[in-house]
């Protein structure tokens, strides 16, 4: 493909581009293909010859698309969204023009420091307490990670690595001092075999899944359904409790700002008192609070939500990350990691090779964010979020966020209207409501409304039109719908609810 060709292609793949957004609306949400229907559409082997673009254009529509789940459709609810908007799109264009793995500074330095600048703007849009910023008093800072997957597990080994540092005597000084290089490796083998992460019964399975990949112990409390889902100072205390019971050492929580069954929140300030019982903030041993807000994080940039959410007490807790890619209008991908002090990061992730050496670098003159995450390479994904930032402003945003939060309390409303049919679990809360079918008899057991619920659930899903999953929660199967796609209007929503009522009344008729 020559410059031409090139300008051409593109040219109609941005028209193309538009379209698909225009026209979304009248395409099923979920793809219909069965297991294994692309092989069977494609060669066995690359082409020997290049072949033309038209050529490979045309399968685009033809093979491609009909295997898409449409993620910004405006009847997707499920899940939570994966964020799109035009300034965003742009973003990833010029990001995949000028390509990097800007792991050092001297790599490409813009990649860097825009990273630097629009997380500093971030945190302060999100009224972030200061000591996440880069200029903070604690010297903060935020990197963008591939998801919260990979920043749960970047706080986890950055928290594993601060303990062993505070609570093993270091080689070659103090209590260490007579201690051969193996003795002390024995010395952080017995203590990692102590250590246990804690999260609860309604964390996001990366917290566990982190845990596994560090191979160490891994407790969930149970968070309960009169405590709003969310876990309490009580609960806490006892967790760490039963912990000190068995000779294990809590180094890490997940904490949620937005659980993914029900949006609920953790009890911020129950969660520091029960931990200053345990071990002092600041002292050694002290355990690392993690604050995953992954969805809902995005709601702090209106005011009332930071309020609501008393999003300044985190101040106390060690790390934070959201990700802009669900629902702050970014591509997919940008999950902005926080912490209160890089250097935690840095201490337990820099690996010096030969190779990576440079002025800059060595002199310790800029940051390198090969130091502050897993991978080496990144791609400059700050470029977008700088586009959105800007295109949207902060004004922009929080219309975004309101609309859509106020979608999620009218639909929750005309629910509540219908408590001849619907019972709501949970919400709304940030623009998630759950919800089941009424008994459709007094008595009827557990199981029997949760087939009823299961009915109604898979009869919506096969009308094409919109998309919703479920959770289960203490036994009981309930529908989650989700109002935060950027192209679903009330009218949508409208649809959703006459769909639901008459596919309820059908299925309570029996
Ligand atoms: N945390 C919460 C609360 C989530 O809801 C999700 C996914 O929906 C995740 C973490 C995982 O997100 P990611 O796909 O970015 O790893």
């Amino acid at each position: 493909m020559d410059a031409q060709e090139f300008r051409e292609a593109a040219n109609a793949t941005i028209d193309e581009i538009i379209t698909y957004f225009d026209t979304l609306g009248s395409r099923n949400v979920v793809s219909t293909v069965e297991p294994g229907y692309l092989r069977k559409l494609l060669p066995d082997e690359a082409p020997q010859e290049g072949e033309p673009w038209a050529a490979i254009h045309k399968d685009m529509e033809a093979k491609i698309m009909p295997g898409i789940t449409h993620w910004n459709h405006p009847g997707f609810h499920a899940f939570f969204p994966c964020a799109s908007s035009y300034p965003s799109l742009l973003g990833e264009l010029y990001s995949a023009a000028l390509t990097t793995a800007a792991f050092n500074w001297i790599c490409s330095p813009a990649v860097t420091e825009l990273e630097t600048v629009v997380l500093d703007w971030l945190a302060k849009t999100l009224g972030l307490p200061a000591c996440y910023l880069s200029t903070g008093p604690t010297r903060g800072g935020g990197v963008i990670q591939g998801s919260a997957s990979e920043a749960v597990l970047t706080a986890m080994v950055a928290a594993r690595d601060k303990y062993l540092r505070e609570t093993v005597p270091p080689l070659g000084s103090g209590e260490g001092a007579s201690v051969t290089e193996e003795e002390y490796e024995e010395r952080v083998m017995v203590k990692k075999s102590r250590m246990v992460a804690l999260a609860t019964t309604l964390t996001h399975s990366s917290a566990k899944k982190a845990a596994l990949i560090l191979g160490c112990r891994f407790r969930a409390i149970r968070v309960r359904e009169e405590d709003g889902y969310a876990l309490t100072r009580e609960g806490l205390a006892a967790a760490l409790a039963e912990c000190r019971a068995q000779g294990l050492e809590p180094f890490f929580l997940a904490a949620t700002l937005g659980t993914t069954d029900v949006c609920s929140v953790d009890d911020f300030e129950g969660i520091s008192a029960a931990l200053a019982d345990h071990v002092p903030p600041g002292a050694p041993g002290e355990v690392w609070v993690h604050v995953d807000a992954a969805y809902a994080g995005a709601a702090l940039v209106c005011p009332e939500v930071q309020e609501s959410t008393r999003i300044g007490l985190v101040e106390r807790f060690h790390s934070f990350d959201m990700n802009m890619h669900k629902w702050l209008l970014v591509n997919f991908d940008a999950s902005c990691f926080f912490v209160r002090n890089r250097e935690w990061l840095t201490q337990a992730l820099s690996v010096n090779q030969a190779v990576y050496g440079n002025k800059a670098s060595d002199g310790g003159l800029v940051t390198d964010y090969r130091e502050w995450q897993i991978p080496l390479g990144r791609r400059f994904r700050s470029l977008k979020i700088w586009f959105v930032l800007r295109s949207y402003g902060v004004k922009g945003l929080q219309e975004h966020i309101r609309r859509t939060m106020k979608m999620g309390e009218d639909f929750a409303g005309a629910l509540k209207d219908r408590s001849d049919l619907f019972e709501i679990v949970s919400g709304p809360s940030f623009a998630l409501t759950v919800f089941r079918l009424v008994a459709k008899s007094e008595g009827a057991s557990l199981e029997e409304r949760n087939t009823q619920t299961r009915a109604l659930y898979e009869k919506v899903n096969a009308s094409g039109k919109m998309w919703l999953t479920s959770t289960e929660l203490d036994g009981r199967f309930a529908i989650r719908l989700v109002t935060a796609v950027r192209t679903t209007e009330p009218e949508h929503i409208q649809t959703a609810i006459k769909t639901l009522v008459e596919i309820a009344e059908e299925v309570l008729r029996g």
